[in-house]
């Protein structure tokens, strides 16, 4: 059989752990028997960034940035029982982290439908797509352990030399200090990557923070979309007839739970991270989740939205049966596959990737699936280890 030839690379970024022993097992048994893969890649596990102390991480996100469309595997975030677990050099920063930052966009996230999966919360009918600001914020801020009683500032000098100050708080003892920062630039691209996403897939637009406490910081977010949408946004919505509003946070969560699903949720970072997670877990597995980091050049990074899967690795190295879902890894893959596809006119590499991921649907609603979602089931089917589950798409992928 003739395998599928691709015009230009996909950015592929290797990674640890569990994932990394499926990463590789995908490719060999799903992806390189069917596609001639032109990646580009780059070993983002931990020992190879701690050897080029982090300059891979780095090197990749600047491949993404030349050819568009990458493809990542989870990484470990060091602490500190990482620290000794590697012999670490340094405690790296976040890789997801790093390469949002280079790449300054939109994280959006959704879950994979899942035959035979009932949501946790009944009335979530249709799909919710977390749309995670993937900036600054938190996850670049600079942060001090405060020894002793003293006097913390916030300061900013201006180039033409001008001072802005406040006092942030006078400790009178020890404590813990946090900076963060986010710029208009990146606010604004945050804003029309979500518009433009809730467009394509004509659904409304919820941007939700906490402006009652953050007036300004999350005020300029709130100002941003409300400008855009006030400006250029709301004819196009209109006729969309979709909508756009802003709620607080708070106000959104409690709307959230008592909606049909089906709305794009435009979240700040951390409040993203945190409420993806609570969305796919309620939807089934944080395992059935897309994510794809989008931005304004048009760049696209595919990943499945949980971990290392760590428990899981420990078990495989103990050579004890893991059943870890390779579902959102797989996803990533056809994600950018299609993508690749997209922009360099190879329907052949497209139909590819839909057949996979109708492969992968078919696995599941026949039966077949891993203990994650097995355990969701009822009534509750036996399930197989991970590499069975591959094997089951293989089968299907060659009929
Ligand atoms: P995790 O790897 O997502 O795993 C948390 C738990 O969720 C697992 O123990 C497992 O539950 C379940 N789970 C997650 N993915 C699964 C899958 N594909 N199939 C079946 N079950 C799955 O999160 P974590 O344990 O908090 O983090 C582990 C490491 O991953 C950390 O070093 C962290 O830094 C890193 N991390 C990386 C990324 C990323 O690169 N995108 C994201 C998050 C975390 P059971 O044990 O109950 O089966
Ligand atoms: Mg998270």
């Amino acid at each position: 059989m003739d395998r599928i030839q691709m015009k230009n690379p996909v950015v592929e970024m290797d990674g640890d752990e569990m994932t990394r022993v499926l990463w590789a097992e995908i490719k060999k048994e799903l992806l390189e028997p069917f596609v001639a893969l032109n990646t580009v890649y780059y070993d983002l596990g931990l020992p190879n960034r701690d050897a080029t102390g982090d300059a891979v991480t780095v090197e990749a996100a600047e491949a993404v940035k030349k050819w568009k469309v990458g493809v990542k595997c989870a990484t470990i975030t060091p602490n500190d029982q990482r620290m000794t677990e590697y012999k670490l050099h340094r405690m790296w920063r976040s890789p997801n982290g790093t390469i949002r930052a280079i790449l300054d966009g939109t994280v959006f996230r959704t879950q994979i439908p899942c035959p035979g999966l009932k949501p946790f919360i009944p009335g979530w009918t249709q799909p919710i797509t977390v749309a995670r600001h993937g900036y600054g914020d938190l996850y670049k801020d600079t942060e001090f352990r405060i020894e002793g009683p003293g006097q913390a500032e916030l300061l900013f000098t201006g180039a033409d030399g001008s001072e802005q100050r406040a006092t942030i708080y006078d400790f009178e003892g020890a404590g813990v200090l946090q900076g963060c920062f986010n710029k208009d630039s990146s606010i604004e691209n945050f804003a029309r990557s979500c518009f433009e996403y809730a467009l394509g897939e004509r659904r409304d637009l919820w941007f939700s923070a906490k402006d009652t406490i953050m007036k300004t910081y999350d005020g300029v977010f709130k100002q941003t979309f409300q400008r855009l949408y006030d400006e250029e946004y709301k004819p196009r919505f209109e006729a969309a007839g979709i909508r756009y509003f802003y709620t607080l946070i708070d106000d959104a969560v409690a709307r959230l739970l008592r909606s049909h699903g089906g709305v794009v949720w435009a979240l700040k970072n951390y409040d993203g991270d945190v409420m993806s997670d609570m969305i796919s877990t309620a939807f089934g597995s944080l395992a059935m989740m897309t994510s794809v980091l989008v931005n304004a050049d048009g760049c696209f990074e595919f990943e499945a939205a949980h971990g290392t899967v760590t428990q899981h690795y420990y078990r495989y190295l103990r050579r004890e049966r893991t059943s870890t879902n390779p579902v959102a890894m797989i996803y990533a893959w056809t994600g950018a596959l299609r993508k690749r596809a997209e922009l360099d006119g190879t329907p052949a590499l497209a139909a590819f990737a839909d057949r996979l991921e109708q492969a992968v649907m078919d696995t599941i609603a026949a039966g077949t699936v891993t203990g994650d979602l097995a355990a969701l089931m009822e009534p509750k089917p036996a399930s197989v280890d991970s590499w069975q589950f591959l094997a089951a798409v293989r089968k299907r992928l060659e009929a």
